[in-house]
């Protein structure tokens, strides 16, 4: 009702108010920078549009960049306007959007409803697969093509809007004696990316960037299958890509387009995101209105003077205003550690030091160490370990990449789509069954040859319908068609996907077969017990998360769902598991967008690093930091070392000039002298920022103590640091005096 509105509007500042308050018959850019609350801005405008203009919850689609953001704004939602309204808006990211409807719709589009989405690994093993029947052609045409870069290729023309065929006919086919190799190399490559697109066609199975350029094909050819939509509202939109764009147009029927974005903090140029779409909005939606919101929330006055002072450097940037709402707060640490292990565990007794200054105020949860690139974090994971400080990976090792749950996933995608070869090669030798490669080989021709699927070859061979391929194929395969058909059976009857995974695991005894053949078989075990669990979660938020559309609940089957699920969220984020909320989180730059943390460490903000050697884009690359930088709440670290193991090779390296250019000259890097403090009067404002509750005085105090303690009777920085555990031990006799100024330009 009126007096929940009344609530909500009220904590918001007048532009953010005007944004949530502008006629939604009018298109809308809110455009500002982080921490501004454009996500909030968002989230109350669909309460808005709810409550206010009543507007059906089911006509409402709202996308966001990741699943986790996702959660978080259906969490906001569910503030504002109640869990069953919440679940009734279409919410989730441009693939989750595209594959709930591809289903329903499959036939418009020329597949067929049980597709299996493809992951990544599985679509890079089909690309060297098809360049392995091209080596000859390659070699002798000097031509080298690496797996990872024909893919990143192939996702970009997807990104671009570029079907195959487009790109067949943008590149002629060239003559046997044609020597020039660029015209050879684009045409191959053009024929790799058809080959390719063929290859999934035959396993009836559509890669992430297929599911949004086959859901664009959907939604603009086919507008039945949008119909329900009235109002679309993207964040973060400065990292759409052509085709995400387009979707957008496609979904967005009429005018009603809300848009939020930030150009300082694009990030994905390297993935084909296109900036312009700001400006391409404005031109296919005139009189498109713009609103810039100017304050931030989220940070305080010296980390936001930081961040500032860094992106600024870019000079093509059009400037903006970003005012603190916070006091300046501890100014944010530079430090140089010797190397990377000295790195790793300064930050792991850093995250301990902060904590017992906090005397309770903060948890593990409440710590980021954000990097520039995944490999950079197993020094620190082990550091972390070491510590005993509980740690979780985003978007790193994704849970749904791990052997024992892509085991047991392949034969669940078996049952539900019998043609996605990848998961009848691995299924068939789980647990191993001695089929070899030539077996398997000759499996796949056969069943090409009689138009059927490998599965239905292998049935029929021991149905003894079919004679068999080498005498001992019947017997090696038989437990396995036994597995499938009871799987099968299990499905039909409505056995919930939990169940059917639980099933499996006896039939095939996958924990002595784990137990056999991976050290690590316990971890293995319990990932297992895990995906059981999600399973079950998905089976539970089916009708009040997934948002099916009513009546088109008949195309899902519980087991569709739950692969659906599994496949989404190997796509960048994890799974919402309650215990990850009190964990460390290591995440990459990327990963880490539109989320907040009261401390942010970046480690190597260093030359090579940051900017990445490798970038062609400095800008972005400043950009990214930037990112990093303005996750922070309270706290924020930028770390280097003297000297980095660079593959192997030891290389000297300094901070990073986007860092050292913005800071005076004349200062030098903070030692541990200046970090071993935490007045008083920095943790209440801590606390004020964070708003949460001061800790007693006499708690902080014992906390303290017993760091420093255990600190200094552990010698955690080694021998080579004696230097350090001695200033540790004079902080602990001096726990008063201030930080030394960084100050930023
Ligand atoms: P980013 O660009 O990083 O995604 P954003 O602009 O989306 O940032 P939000 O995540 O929406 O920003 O908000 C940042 C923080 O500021 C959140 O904790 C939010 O609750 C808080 N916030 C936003 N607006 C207000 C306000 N008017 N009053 C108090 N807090 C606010
Ligand atoms: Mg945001």
């Amino acid at each position: 009702g009126p007096t929940q509105a009344h609530n909500f509007l009220q904590s918001l500042n007048p532009a953010q108010l005007q944004a949530v308050q502008h006629d939604p018959n009018i298109p809308l850019q809110i455009l500002a920078g982080p921490g501004s609350g454009k996500t909030k801005v968002l989230t109350s405008r669909i309460a808005h549009l709810i409550i206010h203009h009543l507007l059906p919850p089911s006509s409402i689609c709202a996308v966001t960049f990741t699943k986790k953001t996702a959660n978080e704004m259906r969490e906001r939602l569910t503030k504002l306007i109640g869990k069953e309204r919440t679940s009734q808006v279409r919410m989730g990211t441009f693939h989750a959007l595209c594959a709930l409807y591809l289903r329903k719709h499959a036939l418009h589009v020329g597949i067929k409803g049980n597709f299996t989405i493809c992951d990544t690994e599985e679509g890079k093993k089909i690309i060297s697969s098809l360049l392995k029947e091209r080596k000859d052609y390659m070699v002798s045409n000097d031509i080298e093509i690496q797996p990872g870069n024909l893919q990143s290729k192939i996702s970009k023309f997807k990104a671009r809007g570029l079907s195959a065929e487009d790109v067949l006919t943008m590149t002629p086919a060239v003559h046997p004696n044609e020597h020039n190799t660029v015209l050879v190399l684009d045409r191959l490559i053009a024929e790799l990316y058809s080959g390719y697109q063929g290859k999934l066609k035959k396993n009836n199975s559509l890669d992430f960037d297929d599911l949004l350029v086959v859901g664009l094909k959907l939604f603009s050819g086919h507008r039945k299958a949008v119909s329900w939509c009235r109002h679309i509202l993207v964040d973060e939109f400065q990292d759409t890509n052509f085709t995400q764009y387009e979707l957008m147009r496609a979904i967005g029927v009429a005018r009603r387009v809300t848009i939020v974005g930030d150009p300082d903090q694009s990030i994905y140029g390297w993935r084909a995101a296109e900036v312009a779409n700001l400006e391409k909005m404005q031109r296919h939606f005139p009189g498109t209105e713009q609103i810039f919101l100017e304050q931030n929330y989220r940070s305080t006055g010296s980390i936001l003077k930081l961040s500032l002072a860094i992106v600024s450097q870019d000079k093509n940037r059009i400037p903006k205003t970003l005012l603190s709402s916070h006091p300046s707060g501890i100014t944010p640490v530079l430090r140089q550690c010797n190397n990377e292990s000295h790195e790793a565990s300064f930050i792991a007794m850093e995250i301990k030091r902060v904590m017992a200054h906090m005397g309770g105020a903060l948890r593990w949860g409440d710590f980021a160490v954000l990097l520039r690139f995944n490999a950079l974090s197993r020094a620190i994971e082990s550091a972390l370990q070491k510590e005993g400080i509980p740690h979780r990976i985003l978007g790193g090792h994704r849970f749904f990449e791990r052997l024992e749950i892509k085991d047991i996933l392949a034969y669940l995608q078996l049952v539900d789509n019998s043609s996605f070869g990848p998961a009848f090669t691995r299924a068939v030798n789980v647990p191993s069954r001695g089929i070899g490669e030539k077996t398997l080989g000759e499996l796949f021709t056969g069943a090409d040859a009689m138009v059927i699927t490998p599965l239905e070859l292998v049935e029929r061979i021991c149905d003894a319908k079919v004679p068999d391929i080498k005498p001992a194929v019947k017997r090696k395969l038989s437990p396995f068609v036994a597995a499938i058909r009871c799987l099968r059976e299990e499905t039909n009857k409505g056995v919930l996907p939990s169940a059917l995974i639980r099933k499996l695991l006896k039939l095939i005894d996958y924990q002595e077969h784990l137990h056999k053949t991976q050290p690590e078989w316990e971890t293995r075990w319990e990932n297992v017990q895990e995906l059981i669990t999600f399973a079950s979660d998905v089976q539970g938020s089916m009708l009040t998360d997934v948002h099916l559309p009513p009546g088109e609940e008949a195309e899902y089957t519980p087991l569709r769902l739950f692969l659906q699920a599994s496949m989404l969220s190997s796509e960048g984020d994890e799974q919402n598991e309650e215990g990850n909320l009190n964990k460390v989180s290591i995440s990459t730059c990327h990963a880490a967008k539109g989320l907040e943390w009261p401390v942010v460490i970046i480690p190597a903000a260093e030359e090579g690093t940051f900017p990445f050697h490798r970038s062609e884009d400095i800008a972005e690359e400043r950009r990214l930091l930037y990112v990093a930088c303005t996750r922070a709440k309270g706290l924020l670290y930028l770390l280097n070392v003297a000297e980095r193991k660079i593959a192997g090779n030891l290389m000297e390296r300094s901070l990073s000039y986007f860092v050292s250019h913005v800071i005076k000259e004349d200062e030098t890097v903070l030692t541990l002298d200046d970090l071993c403090t935490f007045p008083k009067g920095e943790r209440t404002t801590l606390c004020q920022v964070l708003e949460r509750p001061e800790p007693p005085e006499e708690e902080v105090r014992m906390r303290v103590e017993g760091f420093y303690e255990s600190a200094r009777n552990r010698r955690p920085f080694g021998h080579e640091f004696d230097a350090e555990a001695a200033s540790i031990t004079r902080a602990m006799q001096q726990h008063s005096f201030g930080p030394a100024r960084h100050e930023i330009e």
